[in-house]
C-alpha cells in the first residue's frame, strides 16, 4: 500500500503580522514547515510527500527539505488561493501508485506517527476517509458582526476537527477534481462529504494545535523544549 502525504504550507498566515509567509515564521530557531516536514519523512507509514509552498516560495521549500535530509519529497508546487486550491496542487503531484493520501496542514507542527496510525487504520474497513478530532467542551454560540449572541448551538456530538487526514486516493481525487468542482472547504473531509464518502472521527491530539497566533508558537515552542 503506497501512502504519500501533501503537506499543505502555502497559507499567508496574516494574523502573524510577519514579513514572510507562516510557514516561515520560527519556530525557535527553525521554520515552522521544518517540524511537521521532518516529522512526516520520519514516519514508517508514509512513503512519499508532496510539498505545496506558498507562490514564490518553493525554492526556499526545497532547500529546506534537503537541509533537513527529507529523502521522501518527492514534489514541490506553489499553493493557490484558498486551502483547497492547494491541496488540488498538491494532489496533482501524487503519483498514480498511491492507495491512500494523506494531507497534512504545516501550522500543525507536532504531528505524530502514533495520529498517523490512527487515521490511517480505519480506512481498511471500507471507509472512505478518516479524520482526527477532539469532543468540544465549550458551549457553543453563532454571533453575529456586532458581538450579539444569535444562537446557543447544541454540542452534543460536536467534535473539533484536525489534521493529518487520510484519505482513499482514489476517492480524494474524485471528490477534488470532477470538472466542475468549485466547491471550498476549510478541511479536505468537506469534500469527500460533499462527494457522499463515508469519513470517520478517531482520537486526535490536543498538540495538533494548528498555530494562529504568536501566542501559539509560543505554546508549541515550550512543548518542544
Ligand atoms: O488558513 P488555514 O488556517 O485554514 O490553513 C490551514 C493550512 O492550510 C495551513 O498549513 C496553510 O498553510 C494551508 N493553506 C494553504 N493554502 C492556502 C490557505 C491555507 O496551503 N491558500
Amino acid at each position: 500500500m503506497s501512502v504519500w502525504a501533501i503537506l499543505v504550507a502555502a497559507g499567508r498566515g496574516e494574523r502573524l503580522g510577519l514579513d514572510r509567509p507562516k510557514a516561515f515564521a520560527n519556530l525557535g530557531d527553525e521554520p515552522l514547515l521544518a517540524e511537521s516536514l521532518r516529522r512526516l519523512d520520519a514516519c514508517p507509514w508514509i512513503d512519499a510527500i508532496v510539498l505545496v509552498a506558498p507562490p514564490e516560495w518553493e525554492e526556499p521549500a526545497i532547500l529546506l527539505a534537503e537541509e533537513e535530509g527529507c529523502a521522501k519529497v518527492r514534489a514541490c508546487v506553489a499553493g493557490g488561493e484558498t486551502r483547497s486550491d492547494s491541496v488540488r496542487a498538491g494532489l496533482g503531484e501524487v503519483g498514480d501508485e498511491a492507495v491512500v493520501v494523506l494531507v497534512h496542514d504545516a501550522a500543525r507542527p507536532l504531528v505524530s506517527d502514533e495520529v498517523v496510525e490512527r487515521v490511517l487504520a480505519p480506512l481498511s474497513e471500507g471507509w472512505d476517509g478518516v479524520v482526527p478530532g477532539l469532543p468540544v467542551g465549550d458551549t457553543l454560540k453563532r454571533v453575529g458582526a456586532d458581538g450579539g449572541v444569535e444562537e446557543t448551538v447544541s454540542r452534543d456530538g460536536m467534535w473539533a476537527v484536525q489534521t493529518p487526514q487520510a484519505f482513499s486516493a482514489a476517492v480524494l481525487r474524485r471528490a477534488l477534481f470532477p470538472s466542475d468542482n468549485l466547491l471550498q472547504a476549510t478541511d479536505c473531509a468537506g469534500h469527500v462529504e460533499a462527494a457522499g464518502g463515508r469519513v470517520k472521527v478517531v482520537e486526535g491530539d490536543p498538540r495538533l494545535l494548528k498555530v494562529t497566533s504568536e501566542a501559539d508558537l509560543e505554546t508549541v515552542a515550550g512543548w518542544l523544549a
